[in-house]
């Protein structure tokens, strides 16, 4: 699953590694690639990513499969992360003039370009995990892309905010884009509202606006704002072991449970 918007701060990174560690909670076998060159979901899973330690550069630009770079997430039984190194930030220049370098990625997971001819390998991954996350960076670039041609299935966080729409058609245009010409299974699968304080007139009227126009693709739960959420990255946990018992850790759980309910994958 593709957990991508092109805009930063909407929750991209929190979600990916509260919803994997909430799956991993609930028993899957889970892997996070982290695909933004700031490593923000490495430091959150407590996953070393200093430069020199394998990472998801190896795999998009030295062509490594991921499923060997793969580390276990120390707290987490069950969950596994490709970190993001600072190496990451030159791979959408160097891969320019690489061919098909837009389905580098998939390559590294599946062990095959766009179409299965080694099935061998494909199984190893999807023997391997129930579910595949993917943390984007916040743009519409070379990166991005490449999870948009690796995935089945995309997550797009939303905040609860004024300019929430903001920006959604190019992305929505870039999937239709990607559908068509690259990687015909990708669909929009499930929206999720993020930092929802539920006290504002404002967030209401937006989760109205977002279920209005993407009706079941949107979760039921909405992730509200807690501070919780926001320090438990700096002890290098997800709020899902920093404060279990809290409403960012207990709606996080929800919403995986939907999704796992969903057979997202
Ligand atoms: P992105 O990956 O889309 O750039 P982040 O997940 O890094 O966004 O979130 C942006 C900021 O908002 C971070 O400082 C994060 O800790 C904070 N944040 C995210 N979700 C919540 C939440 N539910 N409550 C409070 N703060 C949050
Ligand atoms: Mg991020």
């Amino acid at each position: 699953m593709v957990v991508a918007n092109q805009k930063g701060g909407v929750g991209k990174t929190t979600t990916t590694v509260n919803i994997a560690a909430a799956l991993a909670q609930l028993g899957q076998r889970v892997l996070v690639i982290d695909l933004d060159p700031q490593g923000n979901a490495s430091t959150a899973l407590s996953v070393e990513h200093r430069r020199g330690v394998p990472s998801t550069y190896d795999g998009l630009v030295e062509g490594k499969p991921l499923a060997d770079i793969a580390r276990p997430c120390p707290d987490l039984p069950g969950l596994f992360v490709v970190p993001a190194t600072i190496d990451l930030a030159g791979a959408e220049i160097e891969l320019v003039s690489v061919v098909a370098r837009e389905g580098r990625l998939r390559k590294a997971i599946h062990g095959h370009p766009l179409v299965v001819t080694d099935a061998a390998r494909a199984a190893e991954v999807e023997d391997r995990f129930d579910y595949v996350l993917i943390d984007c960076p916040p743009s519409l670039g070379l990166l991005t892309l490449n999870a948009l041609v690796a995935g089945d299935e995309m997550m797009i966080p939303i905040q609860a905010e004024y300019y929430a729409l903001e920006g959604l058609g190019q992305l929505l245009e870039t999937v239709d884009m990607v559908r068509a010409h690259l990687n015909p299974d990708l669909a929009v699968s499930t929206i999720l509202l993020t930092m929802y304080d539920a006290r504002t007139r404002l967030a209401a009227g937006v989760a109205d606006e977002v279920r209005g126009h993407f009706g079941d693709q949107v979760l039921r739960t909405n992730i509200p704002r807690s501070v919780r959420v926001s320090e438990a990255p700096s002890y290098g946990q997800t709020v899902m072991t920093y404060d279990p018992g809290s409403p960012g850790a207990l709606s996080y759980f929800e919403a995986a449970r939907e999704i796992a309910t969903k057979g997202a994958r």
